[in-house]
């Protein structure tokens, strides 16, 4: 599989991948026997072009969209094979001094913590790009820390940190953003990395009892900071909430307004990107709190990918994603 530097037109990659049907899909009486979703021009697909088109389709009604992107991964393509293709490449710039930001970004069972965290039996992008950066971490002059970190409702919350904790970004000096009062841990091993990081993802649970399936409806970014002497890069790994439409899925109340803040930030990210891909001067990361926080990590010389996750079994959710998804990446 070759190998994407994130060069060329766009500033931010934007990926697609369709994940495989479930067993319980599979049993379902409007089993879709194809996925939703189909690259028009198979042979573009990994070659040398700098972007590929991809046709929606409704299997019920026959209705059909196209859009481009940067790539596609189907059913078939492994975590692994998105890590090396489009994240293993910006890891040395890590040890530069440089930032990255991969974003998972999709619908509510799109398969975008499957990606991300990953399972026990496939490892998701976050421990591989852990255990890359590990491995090339021999000298002893290089030190890694991880944060772990949600923006829910427009406030950041500490998920390294026993008691709930928020966090307020703040301009330095040189007007950069910091996140003050941060927990960064230090992590030497995989095995240590594992204990911090399910640490996380239990608190992030509890925190949220009660609430259904709530983990979906914040931002989770897992940072990690590679640190040599005088230069710190950072690699964000971000599990997007679910971006919903909710002239579909009926919500009231407190769910209606978590989703208007989850579709308001997730419109704020999808504009930072359409700027820095179209090289605007002014960029809006002020518009929401999770273009703030990610303001270092976006833009200037660091790198990002949107991986833009799919349902194959809902035409509907595909085109609310991958419309977006494809508008940010206009150019
Ligand atoms: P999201 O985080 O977008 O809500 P999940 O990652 O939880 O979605 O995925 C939804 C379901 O699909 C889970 O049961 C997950 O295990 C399964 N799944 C997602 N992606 C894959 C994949 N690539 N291979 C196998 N199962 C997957
Ligand atoms: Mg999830």
């Amino acid at each position: 599989v070759k190998s994407h530097q994130h060069s060329g037109s766009s500033q931010v990659r934007v990926v697609l991948r369709v994940r495989p049907f479930l067993p319980c899909e599979i049993r379902s009486k409007e089993f879709a026997a194809v996925p939703c979703v189909a690259v028009l021009d198979q042979e573009n697909a990994f070659g040398d072009e700098e972007e590929v088109t991809v046709q929606l389709k409704d299997q019920w009604t026959s209705r059909k969209e196209c859009y481009k992107l940067d790539a596609f991964f189907n059913q078939e393509n492994s975590v692994d094979e998105i890590f090396k293709t489009e994240v293993s490449a910006v890891i040395p710039g890590i040890f530069q001094g440089f930032n990255a930001t991969i974003f998972a970004y999709g619908a509510t069972g799109s398969g975008k913590t499957y990606t991300m965290q990953g399972t026990e039996e496939e490892r998701g992008l976050i421990p591989l790009a852990v255990s890359t950066i590990l491995s090339l971490c021999r000298d002893s002059e290089v030190s890694v820390e991880i944060s772990y970190y949600e923006v829910y409702m427009d406030r950041c919350y500490d998920l390294l940190e026993p008691k709930t904790k928020e966090i307020l970004p703040m301009d330095d000096k040189e007007g950069r953003v910091q996140l003050k009062g941060l927990s960064w841990v230090p992590v030497h091993s995989m095995d240590e990395f594992t204990e911090v990081f399910s640490t996380g993802i239990q608190r992030r649970k509890v925190a949220h009892t009660g609430l259904n399936d709530i983990s979906s409806r914040s931002h989770a970014v897992l940072a990690i900071a590679v640190s040599n002497g005088a230069v710190r890069g950072k690699l964000n790994l971000i599990d997007l909430a679910g971006n919903e439409d909710n002239r579909r899925t009926g919500n009231e109340g407190i769910r209606l307004m978590e989703s208007a803040k989850i579709n308001q930030s997730l419109f704020a990210l999808s504009n930072v990107i359409y700027a820095l891909n179209n090289n605007e001067l002014r960029v809006p990361y002020r518009a929401s709190k999770l273009t703030r926080v990610l303001q270092d990590c976006l833009g200037g010389t660091s790198r990002a990918l949107m991986i833009a996750c799919l349902n194959p079994t809902s035409y509907q959710e595909a085109v609310h994603t991958v419309s977006l998804a494809a508008r940010s990446r206009q150019i």
